[in-house]
C-alpha cells in the first residue's frame, strides 16, 4: 500500500519525482477519451523505469500463446489490446544536453489530474548537468469532445541563454512488454514528416488493423513562432526538428495536436485523407478554444455521473476518481467496443472483455449514461453469438448451444488456461443476467424480442447439455467447474454455478413465453433462426427443478461446492500478515487445497439473486462465507459491502468500500503499476449507490433502504431512469430524491 497522492476533492496530485513510483504514477494518471487512451508517460525522453503506453480501442493483436501442455479446444492465441505508435513524443536538448528526468537533478516535480476538465498536469523545475534550470509547465488532453483528437501545450523556460534543439515525432517503433515471444506487432505502411507534421500509418500484423496517427506540431518562443528546418522518417517512425538560440527567462512554447483514426471506423484508403481533414479543421482554433470545449464535454459528463460527498475529501477524490476513469474507458456510441479490465492504462488482461462488464460494470452505465450506452453493451455479446455457438461447438455442444468466452476482443476465446477457458462457464449467467438486469431497469422489453430471446436461447442449451443426470443424487449435477473463485478448480457443483444455470432455464422459458405472447413475428423469426422448438423448454424446466444445491443442514447454508467443509476452515484473521496475499506467498497446491476464497462465490449469488433468500439466510452466509474470503480479486471487496449494507452492517460496509475506492490512488495491492483496476470502479460506484444509498428496482421503482457513513456530512448522486434524472441525497435528516 501506498500513501503518497496528496487529498483533493477534483484533483489527483503527486508531488515531488519518485522514479520508485513512476509506473504507479503512470497509471493513476491515464487519460482517455473512449476511442484512445493513454498512460501518463512523459512527452519528453525519460530513461528511467516506465511502461509505455498508448491504446486504440478495438485495436488488438492475436499473439501466439504460452501453454505447457496443450488441450483440444484451446484457442490458438491470446488476443492483446496493442501498445499503439505514441504521437506525443519531444525531444528537448538545452546546450546539448537531453532533458530527461531521470538523469538530471530534479528541483521540483508536480503531476495533477483535474478531473472536472479532463486535464494531466505536469509541472517540474530542474537542473541539467551543465547548470541551466529549467522550469516546464505542461497540459494535455485527449479530446472527450472530438473523439479523434488530443493535444499539449508544453511551456519552458530557461535561466540562461542557449541552444535549444527540439524534435518533434510520432514514435511507431513500439512493442508490448507483454508480448509472449518479443515479436513486433506493428508493420509501417507509410510515415511522412515535413514542415510542422508528422504522419504515421501502421498495420497491425495478422489482424491487419490501421492506424493512423498525424500531429503539427508549433514551436514559438518569444512570441515568434520557430519553424522545422529538419526532417525524417523511416518506416514507422517520422520526426521533424529545429534549432534555435533560446532567451534566458523568455517562454518557449511547444504545442503539439494529434488525430488518431483506426479502420475501425474509417476506410483503409480514406485514413491519410481524414487524419490531414482533421488536423486542418482545427487549424483556427487555439489550444484554448479546444481545450475549453473539451472541458465542457467533461462537465456533461459530470454532470449526469458525479457523486458529490461531503465531509471527507479522500473518499470524494476516490470515487470522482473511479468515476472519471470509468468515463476514460468507455462512452458507449460504439457496440463493437467494450470495457477491458485496465482500460487504457495498461496491457495486462488484453484490454478484453471478460464477464466483468455484466456483472459489475453494466449498472453503472445503464445509471448514468442511460439506455442506448447500457444496450450497447448488450448488443455486442448479441453480435457475438455465432462465435459462442462455434465456442461451444469446439467443446463438444450441438444443437446451437452457446459458451461466451471468458475472455474475448471479437467473439472468440482467447484465454487458454483449461480451468477457466473450459470450465469457468457462469461467465455465461452473468450474460442472461445483465439482460433481465437491463430490463428490470429500463423496462426495455422489446429488447428480448429483438435481440435478448436469442442469445438466452443459446445460453439455455448449453446449460442444459452441460449438466448431466446423477443417479445417485436423483438430481441434476453439473461436475469439473471453476465458480468466481479461482482459488478452486474443476470442482463438482460449485453452488454460484449451479444456481445461475437453473436461473437462466428459467429466465429463458419466461422470456420465450413473453415473446410468443407479446411479439409472435419475432417468436417465429428467432425459432427459425434458433431452430428452436418449443419442446426443449420441458426439459429445461425438469432441469431446473431438479438441479443439485449441495448443503450443510448444520451450518445452514448452501456450500460453495461438493466437498467444501472437508476443507481446514482456519478465518483468515488468523493467517499471518506475512503471508497474505496467499496468492504471492502459496504455491498454487496450498491454495487449492486451502478454505479460502478469492472473490464473492457463493455470495455472489446472493447478490445477484437477493429476493429470494430471507435476511437470516443472507446473514447466515455471509458470516459463512467472508471470513474465510481473502479479498484477492480487485471484484471481491464492493460485492461485500453490498452484502453488508444490506445486512445493516455499516462499519464492514464502509471498510470494504474503502478497499475498492482507494484500491489504486493507494495501490493497496500493490499492483496498479500495471494499470488501473476498472472493473472495480464500477463496484465502487456501486458500492455507494447499491450498498449505502440501498438503492433498487422494485415493481418498476426505485427504493432506497440509506445509511450515512459515520464520517460523511452528505452524499449525492443523479440517477436516469427509464427516461427521468432524479437526484438522490442521503444526509444527516435522511433521504431526498428529487
Ligand atoms: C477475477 C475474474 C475477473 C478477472 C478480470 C480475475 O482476477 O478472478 O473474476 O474476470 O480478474 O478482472
Amino acid at each position: 500500500m501506498k500513501n503518497y497522492i496528496k487529498h483533493h476533492p477534483w484533483h489527483i496530485v503527486e508531488e515531488g519525482f519518485d522514479a520508485q513510483v513512476n509506473r504507479v504514477s503512470e497509471s493513476i494518471f491515464s487519460i482517455g477519451n473512449g476511442k484512445f487512451g493513454q498512460r501518463a508517460n512523459f512527452e519528453e525522453k525519460y530513461s528511467g523505469d516506465s511502461l509505455q503506453g498508448n491504446y486504440v480501442a478495438g485495436v488488438y493483436y492475436p499473439d501466439k500463446t504460452r501453454v505447457g501442455w496443450w488441450k483440444n479446444g484451446y484457442p490458438e492465441y491470446f488476443a492483446k489490446v496493442l501498445n499503439a505508435p505514441n504521437w506525443m513524443r519531444i525531444n528537448i536538448r538545452v546546450n546539448g544536453e537531453s532533458v530527461n528526468l531521470a538523469k538530471v537533478e530534479v528541483l521540483d516535480f508536480n503531476r495533477t489530474l483535474d478531473m472536472k476538465g479532463g486535464i494531466l498536469h505536469r509541472s517540474y523545475t530542474v537542473k541539467l548537468r551543465n547548470g541551466i534550470t529549467i522550469k516546464a509547465n505542461i497540459q494535455r488532453f485527449c479530446s472527450l469532445h472530438q473523439s479523434r483528437h488530443a493535444a499539449f501545450k508544453y511551456s519552458l523556460v530557461l535561466d540562461q541563454d542557449a541552444e535549444v534543439k527540439i524534435a518533434s515525432y510520432i514514435y511507431g517503433n513500439v512493442t508490448n512488454e507483454d508480448s509472449n515471444y518479443d515479436e513486433k506487432f506493428w508493420s509501417g505502411i507509410n510515415t511522412k514528416a515535413g514542415g510542422n507534421n508528422c504522419t504515421v500509418i501502421t498495420e497491425t500484423k495478422k489482424t491487419l488493423f490501421h492506424v493512423g496517427i498525424q500531429t503539427t506540431t508549433t514551436v514559438t518562443h518569444s512570441s515568434k513562432n520557430i519553424a522545422f528546418s529538419d526532417s525524417e522518417s523511416n518506416k514507422r517512425t517520422a520526426k521533424i526538428s529545429t534549432k534555435f538560440e533560446a532567451k534566458k527567462g523568455e517562454e518557449i512554447s511547444i504545442e503539439k495536436r494529434a488525430v488518431i483514426v483506426s479502420s475501425l471506423d474509417i476506410q483503409k484508403d480514406q485514413i491519410e485523407a481524414t487524419i490531414k481533414e482533421e488536423i486542418e479543421k482545427n487549424t483556427k482554433k487555439s489550444f484554448e478554444d479546444l481545450l475549453s470545449k473539451h472541458q465542457a464535454a467533461w462537465a456533461a459528463k459530470w454532470e449526469e455521473s458525479d457523486i458529490l460527498i461531503e465531509g471527507d475529501v479522500s473518499a470524494q477524490q476516490a470515487v470522482r476518481f473511479n468515476i472519471f476513469q470509468l468515463n476514460c474507458t468507455y462512452t458507449g456510441e460504439d457496440e463493437r467496443l467494450n470495457i477491458g479490465p485496465k482500460g487504457f492504462t495498461g496491457e495486462k488482461y488484453g484490454g478484453s472483455t471478460y464477464w466483468d462488464t455484466e456483472a459489475y460494470c453494466l449498472p453503472f452505465y445503464q445509471a448514468t449514461a442511460g439506455q442506448k450506452v447500457a444496450r450497447n453493451l448488450l448488443i455486442y455479446r448479441y453480435k457475438h453469438l455465432q462465435k459462442a455457438i462455434e465456442n461451444a461447438e469446439k467443446l463438444g455442444f450441438s444443437n446451437g448451444a452457446a459458451l461466451y468466452p471468458m475472455v474475448t476482443m471479437n467473439g472468440e476465446e482467447s484465454h487458454n488456461e483449461w480451468e477457466i477457458t473450459f470450465e469457468e462457464i457462469h461467465r455465461n449467467g452473468a450474460i442472461a443476467y445483465a439482460i433481465f438486469d437491463y430490463i428490470k431497469y429500463t423496462d426495455d422489453q422489446k429488447y428480448l424480442a429483438e435481440y435478448g430471446l436469442e442469445v438466452l436461447i443459446g445460453i439455455a442449451r448449453f446449460w442444459a447439455q452441460r449438466v448431466n443426470w446423477s443417479e445417485h443424487q436423483q438430481k441434476y449435477v453439473m461436475l469439473g467447474v471453476t465458480g468466481p473463485n479461482e482459488f478452486e478448480n474443476n470442482v463438482n457443483n460449485n453452488w454460484y454455478t449451479n444456481k445461475i444455470a437453473a436461473w437462466c432455464l428459467d429466465y429463458c422459458r419466461e422470456a420465450i413465453e413473453y415473446v410468443k405472447e407479446t411479439h409472435s413475428a419475432d417468436f417465429t423469426r428467432i425459432a427459425d433462426i434458433s431452430k428452436f422448438n418449443i419442446s426443449e423448454t420441458k426439459k429445461w424446466q425438469e432441469i431446473s427443478e431438479n438441479m443439485y444445491y449441495p448443503y450443510s443442514e448444520k451450518h445452514g447454508v448452501f456450500l460453495q461446492q461438493d466437498g467444501f467443509l472437508d476443507k481446514e476452515l482456519i478465518p483468515v484473521t488468523d493467517l499471518p500478515a506475512s503471508q497474505r496475499p496467499i496468492v504471492e506467498h502459496w504455491s498454487w497446491d496450498r491454495i487449492l487445497r486451502s478454505c479460502y476464497i478469492k472473490q464473492a462465490d457463493t455470495l455472489q449469488g446472493f447478490y445477484f439473486f437477493e429476493d429470494e433468500y430471507t435476511d437470516e439466510q443472507h446473514k447466515k452466509h455471509y458470516d459463512f462465507y467472508e471470513p474465510l474470503t481473502v479479498h484477492e480479486s480487485s471484484l471481491s471487496p464492493c460485492v461485500h459491502s453490498i452484502l453488508a449494507a444490506k445486512l445493516g452492517d455499516e462499519k464492514r460496509a464502509y471498510e470494504f468500500y474503502l478497499r475498492t475506492a482507494r484500491l489504486d490512488l493507494d495501490d493497496y495491492n500493490n499492483d496498479t503499476r500495471d494499470g488501473l483496476h476498472i472493473t472495480s470502479m464500477a463496484g465502487t460506484w456501486m458500492s455507494i449507490v447499491k450498498g449505502f444509498a440501498g438503492m433498487r428496482v422494485k415493481d418498476n421503482e426505485l427504493t432506497f433502504k440509506p445509511f450515512l457513513p459515520e464520517n460523511w456530512e452528505s452524499f449525492s448522486f443523479k440517477i436516469r431512469f427509464r427516461g427521468v434524472v432524479k437526484k438522490v441525497t442521503v444526509n444527516k435528516n435522511g433521504l431526498e430524491v428529487i
